[in-house]
């Protein structure tokens, strides 16, 4: 199947006066129609960066795409004119923060920021559009969707907020909605309650949905398709069932042991020995060198590729490359 999105050799930088921070460093992923890609790493792995890429939001964030292309479709997003772009995000690609609050004005009542880009993008009158909008709260499970509308930002829970932001995301009918740690501001109830409904969203639609999150268990339940990120750089990447089942990377496997399972006791939990490494510091070589259990001596001078290992995955490792040579 064609993919809907194909991200090559992405190079996202951003100039600070310490020195350059090499946020996405030669990221390369795609999405096929219909399919959850989740990007799952540490905070400042370049996972959101990434995600920012794609909507063309790097310049205002005060960075700067230095490489690499973004097709979606037939068009290279990093090509297009700012209107162009502006279009292309309104209508068929979406995205949704952890903050719903932060993309809320709160000042205007909710219904009054689902009707406006539905005037503005399906050129719906007002009437219609507030007709739509109510339609939309609903769809995403929130019932009193006549009063809802009319209630301020303030006036509702973090999940009730989340709902509003899915309804405004899904109100042009996206073919790819990205999700930005969407569930990580809210309780774990609510959590799984916003995981059923873009799941049940896509299911009805068919789109696309790029992920993004720290969290294995959101990932164990969404994903087709997983990439590791660390330190700006894809190190694992395959089908979801392959990475839990036979992790390749260190740092995969490090995150798997972490993650908590059931009747574990907090103390017992694993934790990867370690920080991530300053993104002003980073030298040639594994930047996941510091950390590994596995490190051998060209891990510490020299950087791994991204290689094909078993059937459907491929780590950034010398374990596999070293395993290559002796084949
Ligand atoms: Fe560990 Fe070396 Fe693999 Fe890096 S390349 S993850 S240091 S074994």
């Amino acid at each position: 199947m064609k993919e809907l999105l194909t991200i090559d050799h992405l190079r996202t930088f951003f100039k600070t006066e310490a020195g350059t921070v090499r946020a996405v460093d030669d990221v390369s992923l795609q999405i096929k129609p219909g399919e959850t890609v989740c990007i799952v790493g540490e905070s400042g792995s370049g996972k959101s960066i990434t995600a920012m890429s794609i909507m063309g939001l790097i310049e205002s964030a005060g960075g700067k795409v230095e490489g690499g292309s973004i097709q979606f479709q037939d068009r290279d997003l990093l090509k297009l004119s700012r209107n162009e772009l502006r279009t292309i995000r309104g209508h068929e690609i979406a995205m949704i923060f952890q903050e719903p609050m932060s993309s809320l004005n709160p000042v205007l009542k909710i219904g009054e920021q689902v009707i406006e880009p539905l005037m503005e993008h399906q050129k719906l009158g007002r009437k219609a559009a507030r007709k739509r909008a109510i339609e939309l709260i609903k769809q995403v499970g929130i019932s009193r969707a006549e009063q809802i509308i009319d209630a301020y930002p303030h006036e509702l829970s973090g999940g009730m907020l989340q709902r509003v932001m899915i309804a405004m995301a899904i109100s042009c009918g996206p073919k790819l909605l990205i999700a930005d740690e969407p569930t990580t501001a809210l309780d774990v109830t609510i959590q799984a309650q916003i995981l059923d409904l873009l799941r049940s969203l896509k299911g009805e639609s068919g789109m696309s949905i790029l992920l993004i999150t720290h969290d294995l268990g959101v990932v164990a339940e969404m994903a087709d398709y997983v990439a590791v990120m660390y330190a700006g750089k894809i190190v694992e990447q395959g089908e979801v069932e392959a990475i839990f089942a036979n992790p390749k990377h260190p740092y995969t496997k490090g995150l798997l042991r972490s993650k908590p399972i059931m009747n574990q006791l907090q103390d017992e939990l694993y934790s990867i020995p370690g920080q991530v490494p300053n993104p002003l510091e980073l030298t040639e070589s594994c930047y996941f060198h510091d950390r590994c259990e596995q490190c051998m001596a060209i891990c510490r001078t020299k950087q791994p590729a991204l290689v094909p290992v078993g059937e459907s995955q491929q780590a950034a490792c010398w374990l596999y490359e070293e395993e290559k040579r002796y084949a």
